[in-house]
């Protein structure tokens, strides 16, 4: 059987019944249907927060999220990175800046974020690279003195807390993918979290083709609804949720153990929990890392070279690949296969690999 960088986690069958006869009984199949009104209300619970909308995937969410909340000319963010984060705004006629990393924690470098402000500038779009949380008061400060939004794609950060409180609470938004590769995951799907009331009501419409109900005259939107069957994968997989961590837990220290020391890491950022989303490691150089990936696939082995290339280096997003760190963690870096399914035997196996025994 080959071991894939991840496998998704899907929730017991018996239990997803239970939620798929629900649909069955009210034909309820989508726009804001119970099962979404329900994991809406249990999400924000379970994380800790207050304003959470659902929505179709972690892409609109984060389109949904800078219209909702104003975003025009210029926002700065971060190459190291999924496509989707720049792309988005590329979608809203928002012009990605791009700013270098900080080459131990693997996040957006807010020393470097003010020299690339403009009179267009009017976002920070950082990333909480693998979960590991940006320096969110510093990148708060330089937003206010700019008076800017901060949008975070916080895709990789499901349950993760910061100082004692979720960090999906900082910012004036954060995004969630629930995307199939991710920690939790309704096939496709999303969520984006307000700190402001307004702004989740505005995003409600938009997601909605505009309308705010169905009597009354529409506005420009779009449809970026969640539908009843993701919700239901949703609910399922909240309830055996703990398990879910628990068994990515066991994995993460199984690497850790056979690992540390032997390859560099990301640095975990201060103050800040895991949520065992990734195992990334890095190599010596490029060629010390192509030629281990050769020597894993041979074995039925397939991590991903998340995030390569850095994304500044895509022609579409104008390939200006002046961000020395981020060309350099790129082709360095390997995501090993981490799941609630992988065991560790597999575990084992792919640490014997990567240490030639
Ligand atoms: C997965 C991901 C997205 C996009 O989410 P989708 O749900 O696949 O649209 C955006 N940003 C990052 C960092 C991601 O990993």
């Amino acid at each position: 059987m080959p071991l894939y960088v991840t496998k998704p986690s899907l929730p017991n069958r018996e239990r997803l019944n239970h939620y798929i006869d629900r649909i069955y009984e009210t034909h309820h199949l989508t726009s804001n249907g119970p099962l979404v009104k329900e994991l809406e209300e249990r999400l924000q619970d379970y994380l800790g927060v207050e304003n959470l909308l659902l929505v179709a995937n972690g892409t609109l969410a984060l389109q949904v999220a800078f219209r909702a909340l104003g975003i025009t000319g210029e926002a700065v963010t971060t190459p190291f990175t999924y496509v989707a984060t720049a792309s988005s705004l590329v979608c809203e006629g928002i012009k990605p800046v791009f700013v270098d990393i900080e080459r131990d924690t693997l996040n957006l470098d807010p020393e470097l974020i003010t020299s690339a402000i403009t009179e267009k500038t009017s976002a920070i779009v950082p990333v909480h690279v693998f979960g590991n949380s940006c320096d969110v008061g510093r990148i708060q400060e330089i937003a206010d003195t700019n008076n800017l939004k901060v949008i975070y794609d916080a895709a990789h950060a499901f349950g993760v807390n910061y100082d004692g409180t979720s960090l999906l609470s900082f910012g004036d938004a954060s995004i969630l993918s629930f995307q199939a590769t991710k920690v939790f995951n309704t096939a496709e799907g999303g969520a984006i979290v307000f700190k402001d009331k307004d702004a989740l009501e505005r995003a409600r419409r938009l997601i909605q083709i505009g309308y705010s109900d169905a009597l009354s005259e529409p506005s420009l939107g779009t449809n970026a609804k969640m539908n009843e069957f993701e919700a239901a994968l949703g609910n399922a997989l909240l309830d055996e949720f703990s398990c879910v961590v628990d068994r990515r837990r066991q994995a993460v220290e199984c690497y850790d153990e056979r690992l540390q020391g032997v390859f560099e890491t990301q640095k975990q950022s201060y103050g800040c929990t895991k949520n065992y989303s990734y195992y990334p490691i890095l190599f010596k150089d490029e060629k010390n890392l192509l030629s281990t990936l050769k020597l894993l696939t041979d074995k039925g082995v397939y991590p991903r070279r998340y995030f390569y290339p850095s994304i500044d280096e895509f022609e579409f997003l104008g390939r200006t690949s002046d961000n020395p760190v981020s060309n350099d963690v790129s082709r360095r870096i390997l995501c090993l296969p981490l799941s609630a399914e992988i065991s560790m035997q597999e575990v084992n196996m792919v640490c014997d690999l990567l240490l030639g025994i």
